[in-house]
């Protein structure tokens, strides 16, 4: 299973949305897909219809020891039996509050995550926007890390701390000295804002891979209440080819 962790501690900057819709992707190709919701406001169980639906068999229940694999669930919104998802809910948020006082609370994820290598191919987590336990838990867990950003100064000046902390982790043998750094997808890009053409530039320069542009468009948020990503529900749309390309530069 190779893991792809979504983070920003940023909130609005296309996480959710670029891991459903890269996950779909993969689902699409015929890969066994796991998806990880990782924040307790659940956007990314709520895009995928399955807000509610598992409150005994959740993110929570993996951060308590419970049986990980008994905690992913097909997404039934879609016509695919090989897109899974571990939903998380608003009790996420005490849960993490307790890992504090955990040993090892950092690798909880990695641990459980672990034992579901055998059962999928591709595995993509969705982080909460700050820089917590449970990103870092993310980050803990995951092969590569892939950074959204939106094309706006403050974001672009925002890296910097995600940067340090991926280096932190992997820097500390007992962290995760695996991790790679993916690189960036710049967000939301308004191609005719002069603003956002230099920051776009400023992104290209950085040491780390760019790997692609999606565009702001009507497109991306208009079927998230029917809990179907754009890649399904607008096949033929920019932001769908923009999210093929980035997808198939993830192996
Ligand atoms: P995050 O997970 O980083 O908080 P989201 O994926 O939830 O960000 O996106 C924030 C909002 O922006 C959502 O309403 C989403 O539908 C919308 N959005 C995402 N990508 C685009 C895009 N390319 N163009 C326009 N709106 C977008
Ligand atoms: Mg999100």
């Amino acid at each position: 299973m190779k893991t792809f962790v979504l983070c920003n501690q940023k909130g609005g900057v296309a996480k959710t949305t670029s891991c459903y819709n890269l996950a779909t992707i993969k689902a699409l190709e015929g890969k066994k897909v796991l998806m990880v919701d990782l924040d307790p406001q659940a956007s990314l169980t709520i895009s995928a219809g399955m807000e509610g639906e598992h409150d005994d068999h959740n993110i929570c229940t993996v951060f308590e020891g419970g049986d990980p694999l008994e905690c992913a669930h097909v997404v039934d919104a879609l016509e695919m039996d090989n897109l899974y998802l571990i939903p998380s809910d608003i009790e996420l948020a005490e849960v993490e509050m307790h890992l504090i006082t955990k040993s090892a609370r950092e690798k909880k994820l990695k641990r459980a995550l672990e034992q579901l290598d055998e059962y999928f191919d591709y595995c993509f987590i969705d982080c909460p926007p700050q820089l917590s336990t449970l990103t870092i838990n993310g980050l803990c867990a995951a092969d590569t890390a892939i950074i959204t950003c939106k094309t706006d100064y403050l974001s672009y000046k925002g890296l910097k701390a995600l940067m340090r902390t991926i280096e932190e982790i992997q820097g500390d043998p007992d962290l995760n000295p695996k991790l790679t750094n993916g690189g960036i997808i710049a967000t939301m890009y308004e191609r005719m804002v002069k603003d956002q053409q230099d920051v776009w530039s400023l992104l290209q320069e950085l040491d780390v891979p760019f790997l692609g542009t999606v565009k702001k468009s009507a497109d991306a948020p208009r079927t998230v209440y029917m809990g179907v990503p754009t890649v399904i529900s607008q096949k033929r749309s920019e932001v769908a080819q923009e999210y093929y390309e980035i997808a198939a530069l993830l192996v």
